[in-house]
């Protein structure tokens, strides 16, 4: 007898916005093996008894990857239903292709429970709509977490700031200030606007707005930790032109709902 493992997007961080079948299946599962990523108050909904945490330990270490893969493996074969949850869509620059690999190659039933991705949901909340028939009509999702001089950098800097569609960085908090300026030397507008979301969707809900320009000091002047979204492009622009009739539940952050932001790489 083999369990199944789930590879489940929490959404952004907000309960209610989990999916009804991501909600069902966290209710019957035995084991939800997790990250910090899908936010308090859908870790809070998982009974304690039920939970493995598979993300920072104490000390600052990381989980290796190879032990979360052994574990979904281990777990399934005792005949469990596990959960593996991830922030916002499991398949979003959250490792969910390599783990699905594993467990198919291991010969484990596994099903694919897409969530809403952070890299809409953050600009979305904040007013920003990542594609608009005046602005934008294409979009790309990037990580930020390289260094963007390195040699042989997977993103392209140079050819997204000649795209002129909006660009979405994930994990991209630390290294702002290197792919700001990587795309002003692309010849990007310095004034382009910028907006950060963090921890969109959690109570502690930060946005700050910036340009090209001045987005880096507006980052550490409004004290913008990871996790964070940050769009690129006209369309951060439109924030201006709803912000005093948009209604959000989230509230402004306190010094304790900050504690457990993660890093670049959560
Ligand atoms: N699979 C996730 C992304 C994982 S990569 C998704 O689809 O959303 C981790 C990065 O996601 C973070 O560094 C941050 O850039 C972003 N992120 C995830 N949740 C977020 C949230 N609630 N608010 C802002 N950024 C978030």
């Amino acid at each position: 007898m083999t369990g199944t493992v789930s590879l489940v997007g929490s959404g952004p961080g907000d309960p209610e916005l989990l999916t009804v079948k991501a909600k069902r299946l966290l209710d019957d599962a035995d084991v939800v093996l997790h990250d910090k990523l899908p936010g308090p108050e859908i870790l809070d909904m998982i009974p304690e008894e039920k939970r493995e945490d598979v993300g920072k330990r104490a000390g600052g270490e990381w989980t290796p990857q190879e032990y979360t893969n052994r574990r979904m493996v281990e777990l399934a074969e005792e005949d469990k239903d596990v959960v593996r949850l991830k922030g916002g869509d499991p398949t979003v620059f959250g490792r969910g292709g390599e783990e699905l690999v594993h467990l198919a190659e291991n010969g484990i039933p596994v099903e694919v429970v897409p969530g809403i991705t952070s890299a809409v949901a953050g600009p979305a909340v904040a007013g920003i709509p990542v594609t608009h028939r005046d602005h934008a009509s294409s979009v790309s999702f990037v990580t930020g977490h390289e260094d963007p001089t390195k040699e042989e950098s997977a993103v392209d800097w140079d050819a997204l700031a000649a795209t002129g569609g909006t660009i979405v960085v994930l994990m991209g908090v630390g290294k702002l200030p290197d792919y700001t300026t990587a795309l002003r030397e692309a010849g990007m507008d310095p004034d382009t606007p910028v907006a950060l979301v963090e921890r969109a969707t959690w109570p502690g809900q930060q946005v700050a707005t910036g340009t090209l320009d001045t987005i880096v000091d507006v980052r550490d002047e409004a004290g913008i930790e990871p996790p964070a979204i940050t769009v690129i492009g006209e369309v951060a622009g439109q924030r201006d032109r709803v912000i005093e009739f948009l209604r959000t539940d989230y509230g402004e952050a306190s010094d304790e709902s900050r504690a457990d932001g993660g890093d670049d790489d959560a």
